[in-house]
């Protein structure tokens, strides 16, 4: 079912302005996840979603339903949350089937009036239940645990449990709340594979809230970047990567994160330059014809942000390329990742990272020059934030 923001702006009662004019159109089946720093509106966004808060100002729908007013558990949502929320003295298979023993979920039948047809409908029902839960245990994993208790399981296992939770009850979309902020490392990285998987398996609608980039970049179709309550940039993976929108988008998305270095614009006879403290590398002519576009009274002496990738300074690709700029610098210090190699450099007062190849023989003090693929580089505004090129 498509989901729909329209102006949404949430204040609490004490004044804080969490969310502000929220407008995002989910598409049926699409897998959205609001990324952003703690305390960015995220959850805020989410639990208006959910109906857990009502929001101050706006519209929004579920399918074309308005359901500003409509109280959550008639909103055919469901939550996982990241402290998994089960019962204690319920069993698995009890948790599972809890929700939905709870709720009127099954019509009657026509033929399951009187006395007779009440029994026939329980029946009914206790048997939809059964299948429902063994079901979802099976798509989960958690089949052999289905009569221990939640403090008989590891973390990962619980949230399954909560995972399952909400297939059960067949909603309209799953909303996550942070779900694997309480797994360790490893087990994060195999629940985000199973949150995929499932994804692709039901193709229901999910909204999944994270503080984690890696997590937003590898699971969702779409990635909306919020800061202090406003959505900076909502686009694909890979469009997000490579076009971001502006500075804090660009610095938020990327591990390790965009070199963001301020540079002038220089215009001599011998060419166009960009100055940067300790560096100054030729103009691409592909910008030369943007910023004559956007700046076109100042282009000499502008004040801009550069913004270029660790992958794009001293890629092993672009070592043998003499056409390339070269970035003379000094090796701080050295991370070794095993697949590749960053380099902490320093080109007189301006700090870069270096993604270079694995097996890079660089040592603290060493002198190098770095290939600079400055076609694959950004500009800032550093006034508005936004990207010029
Ligand atoms: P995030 O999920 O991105 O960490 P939240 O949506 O939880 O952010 O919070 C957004 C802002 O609203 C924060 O400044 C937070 O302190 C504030 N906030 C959240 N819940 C409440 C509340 N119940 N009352 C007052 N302020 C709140």
């Amino acid at each position: 079912m498509n989901v729909s923001l329209d102006h949404v702006s949430k204040r609490y009662p004490d004044g804080t302005a969490a969310v502000s004019d929220v407008c995002l159109q989910i598409e049926d089946g699409e897998f959205i996840v609001l990324v952003g720093p703690s305390g960015c509106g995220k959850s805020t966004t989410l639990r208006m979603i959910a109906g857990l808060e009502q929001a101050s100002e706006g519209t929004i729908r579920i399918g074309d339903r308005i359901v500003n007013d409509v109280l959550p558990k008639d909103r055919n949502v469901a939550m996982v949350f990241q402290n998994y929320a089960l019962y204690p003295d319920k069993t698995v298979y009890e948790n599972l089937a809890f929700c939905l023993r709870m709720r009127d979920f099954l019509p009657r039948h026509p033929d399951e009036g009187g006395v007779g047809g009440f029994f026939r409908h329980r029946a009914r029902r206790k048997a939809e239940i059964d299948r429902r839960v063994r079901e979802a245990a099976q798509l989960l994993g958690i089949t052999d645990y289905l009569q221990r208790r939640p403090a008989a399981l590891s973390g990962g296992q619980r949230q399954r449990v909560a995972l399952g939770r909400c297939i059960v009850r067949n909603p309209d979309v799953f909303l996550f709340d942070e779900p694997l902020s309480n797994l360790d490392a490893k087990m994060r990285v195999q629940m985000r594979a199973e949150i995929i998987r499932l994804h692709q398996r039901l193709r229901s609608t999910m909204v999944y809230v994270t503080h984690d980039q890696t997590e937003a970049m590898t699971m969702g179709d779409r990635i909306v970047v919020m800061q202090h309550g406003v959505i900076q940039q909502i686009a694909p993976p890979v469009e997000l990567y490579d076009q971001p929108a502006n500075l804090f988008v660009a610095g938020f998305i990327g591990t390790p994160p965009m070199n963001l270095l301020p540079v002038t614009l220089e215009r001599t006879e011998g060419g166009s330059f960009i100055r940067g403290d300790g560096f100054t590398l030729p103009l691409p002519d592909r910008w030369s014809a943007t910023l004559a576009d956007t700046t076109p009274n100042s282009f000499s002496g502008k004040e801009l942000q550069l913004g270029i990738r660790p992958e794009h300074v001293g890629s092993p690709a672009a070592e043998g390329d003499v056409r390339l700029p070269r970035l003379q610098a000094t090796v701080e210090f050295v991370e070794r990742l095993g697949s590749e190699t960053c380099l902490h450099v320093c080109a007189g007062g301006s700090r870069f990272i270096a993604q270079v190849d694995a097996h890079c023989p660089a040592k603290p003090g060493d002198a190098v020059a770095l290939a600079v693929q400055l076609e694959s580089a950004h500009l800032f505004d550093p006034k508005t934030t936004l990207r010029i090129v």
